[in-house]
């Protein structure tokens, strides 16, 4: 067990935290969307509350190593301190003399920002002498960044090796419970639907989950190239040539070990590649020669449906189709609604990041599952079975 915040009293203490405040920006630089400043709200009010001075670090998009106002945090500080209801404290840079004076004049309760990290290449290098300087402006160390700590970086693992203790925040505690504990220990049945274009990035998924789960059901573009191995025609859908032997060797794997993987039985084929195209639903065996493969057709969505209503505990990880076009998005939209369902009746439901949790979100049903991940790359490792550098580098209880 690694120690969370929960363990430590912040009182007369400067907590050096790790948030996640990567939001988007228009091209005034006026934030869009807050949903990640608004959910670090509990970690940072608890140190100032347990009269603390919280000192914050994040990055913000891909600046290379450089410093860019396009990707300052400055518009970040101004919407905490809205929310927070109290001022927050700015400063242009994350190392350095400034930052150093800045830091030493806070008082108890007092927040403070610092610019984005990724303005130093030092941070992606995992610098160690660049993580020394961050781990010397606190006191105690708080990760609450899940989305970046799959990556051995500065603020998240440099950091961890000059100053203790090093404890989870709510949010990170949040997915490790879900991701972690709920997955780990999972209270059966346990169902998987994986879906995406791709099997690359996603075949370390596929194997761990294959061993674990009581079903694992394929949508999405990889489908395609399951199709392929089973030598059925795919006509001009999507395929990753150099994965059908991989396939393969994944159906073959489930064949002998009994484990049940869920091919569509129907897909829905567009004549191209756009919203506007002509599309019909036909059986998996009969994908005409010049259409491609967009989603998973109605015989599919009543199979999908069953089994994730019959399951206690669900993971969903990838569109089931090419949901930004409408006429497609029903397969992804029919899994949304069938967890939402699932999790009324009880079960554990968790979506993992990415294009599946923008899916959840247009469908209105987010919070309607148990567990929207905020890292598709964090989620997709531990589903895959691998440890985060950012959690195991945090201080045991
Ligand atoms: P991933 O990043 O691997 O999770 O893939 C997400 C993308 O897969 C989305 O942009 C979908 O549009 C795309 N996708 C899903 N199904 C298909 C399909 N049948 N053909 C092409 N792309 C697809």
């Amino acid at each position: 067990m690694k120690m969370t915040i929960d363990d430590v009293s912040f009182r007369g203490r400067r907590a050096l935290i790790r948030v996640d405040f990567n939001v988007p920006l228009d091209s005034q630089r006026n934030i869009t969307d807050d949903t990640r400043i608004v959910e670090s709200l509990p970690t940072i009010k608890k140190v100032l509350n347990d009269g603390g001075r919280a000192i914050l670090m994040s990055h913000l998009g891909r600046p290379k190593g450089k410093p860019a106002q396009e990707f300052s945090l400055k518009p970040v500080a101004e919407r905490l301190s809205s929310l927070l209801g109290k001022p927050v404290r700015f400063v242009r840079d994350c190392i350095g003399p400034d930052v150093r004076q800045a830091v030493d004049a806070m008082k108890d309760g007092d927040c403070l920002l610092l610019e984005n990290l990724r303005f130093h290449k030092e941070e992606e290098a995992n610098d160690q002498e660049f993580a020394r300087q961050l781990a010397a402006l606190g006191d105690v160390f708080v990760n609450d960044a899940f989305g970046t700590a799959h990556r051995a970086h500065a603020s998240t693992e440099g950091v961890t090796r000059y100053l203790k203790p090093c404890v989870a925040g709510f949010l990170m505690r949040k997915e490790l419970d879900y991701l972690g504990r709920a997955l780990g220990n999972p209270i059966r049945p346990y169902v998987a639907i994986l879906g995406g274009a791709k099997i690359s990035g996603k075949i370390d998924v596929i194997m761990n989950l294959m061993a674990k789960v009581d079903a694992l059901l394929i949508g999405g573009g990889m489908m395609f190239t399951f199709y392929k191995a089973q030598g059925k025609q795919i006509g001009k859908s999507l395929l990753e040539a150099e994965k059908v032997d991989l396939a393969g060797t994944v159906l073959n794997e489930a064949a002998k070990k009994n484990t049940r993987i869920l091919l569509p039985i129907d897909c829905i084929v567009a004549d191209r590649f756009e919203e506007q195209a002509q599309w019909k639903s036909v059986p998996a065996d009969a994908i005409p020669g010049d259409w491609m493969g967009m989603d998973i057709g109605p015989q599919t969505i009543n199979l999908f449906v069953g089994e994730i209503l019959k399951a206690k505990t669900v993971v969903w990880n990838g569109p089931m189709g090419v949901f930004e076009m409408k006429p497609f998005a029903e397969g992804t939209n029919a899994v949304a609604r069938a967890l939402a369902e699932a999790t009324r009746s009880g079960a554990t439901t968790i979506v993992g990041g990415g294009d599946s949790a923008a899916a959840i979100a247009a469908a209105g049903l987010q919070s309607a599952v148990s567990h929207v991940s905020t890292g598709g790359g964090a989620s997709l490792e531990l589903l895959g079975g691998k440890a985060l550098p950012g959690v195991e580098a945090l201080t045991e209880k």
